[in-house]
């Protein structure tokens, strides 16, 4: 009786696509931008093709029924050209935020990562290379759950922030995403960055990432004062990154244990005078600051822990996507093959609030009954499953296609 996989996902993402086509989210200039797809069968990535009109790209997607849907940041003057001979005309301003760059707690219990070349397996992020035979190919099980998509959340936050706050983009020319997996988008179309070349981007990223920050040129030094020199820093509501790093000076003291602090190479006599004295430390910022507080703490014990605030304060981004200015990215309003949630995209302004695992669900009404060979607990909507282990299970459409697309079971049957 059982279905194909395969064969059971292309039939619901050609329903959804039949009948939400119009979500479908026409970029800009259409008419300058590559578009990219994967169909299901071959599992190759199409390229270099082009649209005239947002109807001709719609239609095409409802016959073709791709398993993924990308366009390009970049626009040219013939983006069915040749790369080289394509034109580039500019490209709008990208970020890629994405739980895979995070190295959280749970990613450890629900992320697995096999060796495609020796078979070695084992759980977290994947390493560069096979730390057994060194290939570099893996075959990765990674899952968008609450916590991992929560800490990518977080670093969106830091970034808009950035954008807005310190780079003087307006928060309406800031579109957000959340990516369909494991990750947001960011992405700013503006004439002012739409001519930035690699080089430029990479010094935006620079900024964002706080990479090659350091307190001595931001705010902390020693001062002659009267007889006595003394330590001043930056200070809390500093602007741009000299009150960033106060700020995750701050968080990090607020949080610190010996070991956190140890790890910085301080002295236990130092540590200890830290941890005996942290109220105090914390208040000082309402006036002078803690510079001066802690005895056998100069200038240079300062400089790496404003170092560790930095790296809190700054946005995990991954950086080679910014600077590629000719990178197709996934087109909002599509679905994504590997979970069947829609990549969505919303207003800076409303991130805080934005439930991705709610929002992006596509597929309302129907179940399946499917068989599941692994799956941790995830959450739909409002509605919680698993963990799953070998079992066969009916379930809402959005789950069970879920469960599908991660290529964790097998379709048996469906109502739909
Ligand atoms: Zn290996
Ligand atoms: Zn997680």
């Amino acid at each position: 009786m059982g279905m194909d996989n395969q064969a059971f996902i292309y039939r619901m993402f050609s329903k959804f696509y039949n009948e939400n086509i119009d979500r479908i989210e026409t970029p800009k200039s259409i008419e300058n931008r590559e578009f990219g797809f994967t169909i299901f069968k071959e599992n190759v990535m199409i390229r270099h093709k082009g649209f005239m009109r947002a109807e001709d790209l719609k239609e095409f997607i409802r016959k073709t029924v791709p398993s993924n849907v990308y366009y390009s940041t970049a626009y040219y003057i013939m983006p069915e050209a040749k790369m080289d001979e394509k034109g580039w005309l500019g490209s709008d301003l990208f970020f890629d935020i994405d739980a895979d760059h995070m190295p959280t707690e749970c990613n450890k219990i629900h992320d697995t990562w096999t060796c495609e070349k020796c078979g070695l397996t084992s759980n977290g992020v994947t390493p560069k290379k096979c730390p057994r035979c060194g290939s570099e190919s893996f075959d990765e099980k990674t899952w968008p759950c609450e916590k991992c998509l929560e800490a990518a959340k977080v670093e969106t936050i830091k970034l808009i922030d950035m954008l807005t706050g310190d780079l003087g983009f307006s928060i309406s020319e800031i579109k957000c995403s959340f990516s369909g997996h494991r990750g947001y988008h960011i992405q700013v179309e503006s004439e002012e960055i739409l001519k930035l070349d690699s080089t430029a981007r990479k010094e935006i990223v620079d900024y964002v990432t706080g990479t090659g920050i350091d307190a001595i040129f931001h705010g902390l030094e020693l001062i002659n004062y009267g007889e006595a020199r003394i330590l001043v820093g930056p200070n809390l509501d500093d602007f741009g990154w000299r009150g960033r790093a106060a700020r995750g000076t701050y968080e990090f003291l607020l949080k610190a244990t010996a070991e956190d602090l140890k790890r910085l190479g301080l002295k236990s006599r130092v540590i200890n005078e830290i941890l005996a004295n942290k109220n105090e430390i914390l208040e000082s910022w309402k006036t002078s600051g803690p510079w001066n507080m802690v005895r056998g703490l100069g200038l240079n014990g300062w400089r790496k822990i404003i170092q560790r605030g930095i790296s809190l304060q700054s946005a995990k981004i991954d950086t080679v996507v910014t600077v590629d200015i000719h990178r197709l990215i996934r087109l909002p309003g599509t679905l994504h093959g590997k979970t069947g949630l829609l990549k969505v995209s919303f207003p800076a302004s409303e991130i805080e609030a934005f439930d991705p695992l709610k929002e992006a669900v596509a597929f309302k009404g129907g179940e399946a009954k499917i068989y599941v060979e692994e799956a941790p607990k995830f959450r739909l909507g409002d509605e919680d499953f698993g963990p799953f282990k070998k079992q066969t299970v009916s379930l809402p459409l959005s789950a069970a296609i879920f469960l599908l697309c991660k290529d964790a079971g097998e379709v048996i049957d469906s109502n739909v």
